[in-house]
C-alpha cells in the first residue's frame, strides 16, 4: 500500500539547532549503521523507517560502508525513499560519510580527494540521490593535509552534491583547526558526529564538546544506548535475537562484564523511579543542558524507535538524580 506519512508527526518531536547554523534536526535521529544491511530483512527496515518519519524524526544517518555488504544499507534506503518517501524528501536530512573502508587498492579509504568524490559519486548512485544532506569525513586521516580533505568537502557542497559538512572522530585539537579552515574556505562545518553514552565519556574529559561549543558547530552522538548496553536487553542474559549475540564484531559479549552489567541494573532501577525504561533515561542523559544536538540512536525493531521518542517525554533530571548516576557509574 501506498505510504502515507501521519498528520501529526511534527506535534511531539523536539528540533534542536546545529550549532550555529540555519539547520534544525530531531532530538532522536536514526541511524542505519545495524539492521537495515543486505543481510536483514528489508520490510522490517522499511517498518522502521515509516515509523520514524512518522513520529518526527526527519534525520537519517548512513555511511558509505553501512550494511553488510558495504553499501547495501545505501542501496536499501533509496529503494525505500523512492518507494515510500520521494515525496517527503524536502522534509528530510539524509547523511553519508566517507573515510573508512570501501573498496581495495590505496583509493578506498582515508581521507584523499580521490577517495572522497568518488565515494560520494557512489553513495548518490545507491541512494538514487542528486545530494545529500550532510556529507561526513568518517574519521580523521593521519597522512593526508587537512586542507585537501576539508577542500573536498568545500568542493561538494559547491557542485550541489551535498547541503551541509560534518566531521566524525575526529579530536578537539583536529576539529579547532578543521573548524578554522572550513571557515576560510566558506562551507562552515555543521556538525560533529563523535560517541557518547553513559558508559563513554570522552566527548565531556577531553574537551570536545567544549570546542564544539565555542566554534559553534552542533553535534550527533553515536550509540548512546552503548549499542544496546544501557537498556534493558541484557538484564538477563543475552537473548539470540541481540547485537551481542549476532555477527557484528561491534559488540561481543565480553563485553557485558559483571562489573558494567552491575552498574546497568542500579541505572535501570533508577531509571523505573523516574517512570523510563533505561534505554530512555540514556537518551534524556545525552541530551542533558542542551550541549547535544541530536542523539543518534540503532534500533532493530519499531518498538525500539518508539521508546526512543518516548524518552522526550520526560528529559528533565533533578540534580539529585544526577548525583545519583554519577555515584553509580563512578562505583
Ligand atoms: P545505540 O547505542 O542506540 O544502539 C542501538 C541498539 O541498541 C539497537 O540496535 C538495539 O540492539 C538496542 N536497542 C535500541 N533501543 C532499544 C530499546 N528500547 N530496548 C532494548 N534495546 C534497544 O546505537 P548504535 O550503536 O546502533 O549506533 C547508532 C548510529 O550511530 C548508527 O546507526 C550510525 O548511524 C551511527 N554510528 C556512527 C559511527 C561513526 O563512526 N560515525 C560509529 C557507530 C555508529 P538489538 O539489535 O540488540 O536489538
Amino acid at each position: 500500500m501506498t505510504y502515507q506519512a501521519q498528520n501529526n508527526r511534527y506535534d511531539t518531536m523536539i528540533y534542536n539547532r546545529s550549532g550555529r547554523s540555519g539547520l534544525k534536526l530531531p532530538a532522536v535521529s536514526l541511524g542505519l549503521w545495524h539492521n537495515f544491511g543486505g543481510i536483514d530483512v528489508y520490510e522490517n527496515g522499511k517498518e522502521m523507517i515509516r515509523r520514524a518519519f512518522d513520529l518526527g524524526i526527519t534525520h537519517f544517518d548512513i555511511a558509505n560502508n553501512y550494511g553488510p555488504p558495504a553499501g547495501s544499507a545505501e542501496e536499501n534506503f533509496g529503494r525505500l525513499l523512492k518507494e515510500d518517501l520521494s515525496a517527503y524528501r524536502d522534509e528530510m536530512i539524509i547523511s553519508t560519510k566517507a573515510g573508512y573502508y570501501m573498496w581495495p587498492g590505496p583509493y578506498g579509504e582515508w581521507g584523499s580527494k580521490k577517495n572522497l568524490i568518488a565515494s560520494l559519486d557512489q553513495s548518490l548512485k545507491r541512494l538514487q540521490l542528486d545530494y545529500v544532506d550532510i556529507y561526513y569525513h568518517h574519521r580523521p586521516d593521519p597522512n593526508t593535509p587537512l586542507e585537501e580533505t576539508l577542500g573536498v568537502l568545500d568542493l561538494v557542497v559547491r557542485q550541489g552534491k551535498a547541503l551541509y559538512v560534518g566531521l566524525s572522530n575526529y579530536s578537539p585539537e583536529d576539529t579547532r583547526r578543521a573548524a578554522e579552515i572550513l571557515r576560510r574556505l566558506g562551507t562552515p562545518c555543521l556538525i560533529h558526529q563523535p560517541s557518547y553514552s553513559m558508559l563513554n565519556r570522552h566527548v565531556e574529559k577531553q574537551g570536545l564538546l567544549d570546542v564544539l561549543e565555542e566554534e559553534g558547530i552542533g553535534s550527533i552522538v553515536f550509540s548512546p544506548l552503548q549499542k544496546g548496553i544501557l537498556t534493558d536487553r541484557y538484564l538477563n542474559g543475552i537473548s539470540s535475537d541481540s547485537r551481542a549475540a549476532g555477527p557484528s564484531i561491534f559488540l561481543r559479549p565480553e563485553e557485558l562484564t559483571e562489573q558494567t552489567m552491575d552498574k546497568v541494573r542500579r541505572l535501570n532501577n533508577l531509571a523505573a523511579e523516574r517512570g523510563q525504561k533505561l534505554s530512555q533515561m540514556a537518551l534524556c542523559w545525552v541530551l542533558r543542558g542542551g550541549r547535544v544536538t541530536s542523539a543518534l540512536i540503532g534500533a532493530s525493531r519499531v518498538s525500539q524507535i518508539e521508546d526512543a521518542v518516548g524518552a522526550l517525554d520526560k528529559l528533565e533530571f533533578t540534580d539529585e538524580e544526577l548525583k545519583q548516576i554519577e555515584d553509580i557509574l563512578a562505583s
